[in-house]
């Protein structure tokens, strides 16, 4: 089965509310799918993390290698987009356009076949994962500690057993936030908290140490991507585990970070570090080196359907009668987007999401969605 087209989909819309991480404002968001399409007329769908038009020109650049190819070669087209990029974007976007493809490749796979992308991969180890709740970005209006304490007490009312508090707006500010979290939920809740690289070794170890005593479990993106002398250092000095990983591409960008034992919790986001193929391999040069997994997620109900497919394939590390099973990342922010480009949407009972059990991803497009949130490329 060769492939036919290959379509790229940039969506935009604006936010009711305005939100923050320790970056930047946010008052819209965007995502970028691929289609790929085999002779047939199946389809597949993948979706690439990072700016939406930038990602689509890559897509565009890697199309006239993909018309023609063999629709069931993933590991083949992987090898030849990269090497046709190899020497200019060993990292960013052409690895995020790459993955869109990718995950759009195993997506067309397993319609042809009729099984779901986690079959063709050999397992299910799981049928369900649990699910943490991403969210706690700053507002504009109110007090901080009231909106998100407010927040947590929703998220806990919904269900989840864990959730992650968004650092980074100042060692004093972010103390208090997890103090008064901590203080609300009690302590059967878990809490990670993500810095999204907003300090200096320094700094985060100062706060780290003054949050140890919440049982925090991790300390996500302390310090900046590239400075991987800081994430040792940080790592040595604390008690909390560290995790990071979503600014990090391909096994030879995670090389240094697993055989490194950089961090506790490697977070490799599907929808950017290569897609399904080669986070793979990334979770299983990390099973070598004793490092756990926990990809990131942070795009529409595609990214989230992709990985859960990786989720239900990645090993216990070590196995037992007890092993500690990987957690789902289930952004909970204003995402119009996310679930509204799903037939059916991706839903959490109990902190608890199903395996998509359907060909492929598990997943069906809504094309009127996709028509109501199109913008120019
Ligand atoms: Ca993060």
């Amino acid at each position: 089965m060769k492939i036919r087209e290959i379509r790229t989909h940039v969506l935009e819309t604006q936010l009711a509310e305005p939100f923050a991480y320790s970056q930047a404002w946010y008052d819209r968001r965007g995502a970028m799918l691929v289609e790929i399409e085999a002779e047939d007329g199946t389809t597949g769908w993948g979706e690439a993390f990072g700016p939406a038009r930038l990602t689509a020109a890559v897509v565009q650049h890697y199309r006239p290698r993909l018309i023609g190819a063999d629709a069931m070669a993933t590991e083949a087209i992987w090898q030849d987009l990269y090497n046709s990029l190899r020497d200019h974007g060993q990292k960013g976007l052409p690895i995020e356009a790459l993955s869109a493809v990718d995950i759009a490749l195993w997506d067309l796979k397993g319609k042809l076949l009729g099984l779901p992308v986690h079959r063709l991969m050999g397992e299910p180890l799981r049928q369900r994962v649990q699910a943490y709740a991403t969210g706690f970005y700053r507002k504009r209006g109110g007090q901080f500690l009231d909106n998100l304490v407010a927040e947590a007490h929703q998220r806990v009312g919904e269900g989840f057993g864990a959730i992650k508090l968004k650092l980074g707006f100042g060692i004093d500010d972010d103390i208090a936030l997890c103090h008064a979290v901590r203080a609300a939920v009690g302590p059967g809740i878990g809490i990670m908290v993500d810095a999204n690289h907003a300090y200096d070794a320094t700094a985060a170890i100062r706060l780290g140490r003054r949050i140890e005593e919440l049982d925090i479990a991790w300390f996500e993106e302390p310090v900046p991507p590239e400075d991987l002398a800081g994430y040792a250092e940080v790592k040595a000095a604390l008690r909390i585990p560290i995790a990071g990983g979503e600014a990090e591409f391909t096994r030879w960008g995670f090389r240094p970070l697993i055989a490194g034992r950089l961090v506790d919790v490697l977070q490799p986001d599907i929808c950017a570090a290569g897609g399904l193929s080669e986070t793979r391999k990334i979770a299983d040069m990390a099973s070598a080196f004793g490092v756990r997994v926990n990809p990131h997620v942070w795009g529409t109900g595609v990214g989230l359907a992709a990985a859960l497919q990786l989720l239900a394939v990645l090993p216990h590390n070590p196995p037992g009668l007890h092993p500690l099973e990987p957690l789902l990342e289930f952004d909970q922010s204003e995402h119009p987007i996310r679930m509204a480009v799903l037939n059916a949407p991706i839903v959490q009972r109990d902190g608890w999401v199903r395996i998509p059990e359907g060909p492929g991803l598990g997943i069906e497009i809504d094309r009127a969605a996709l028509e109501q949130f199109r913008v120019a490329a």
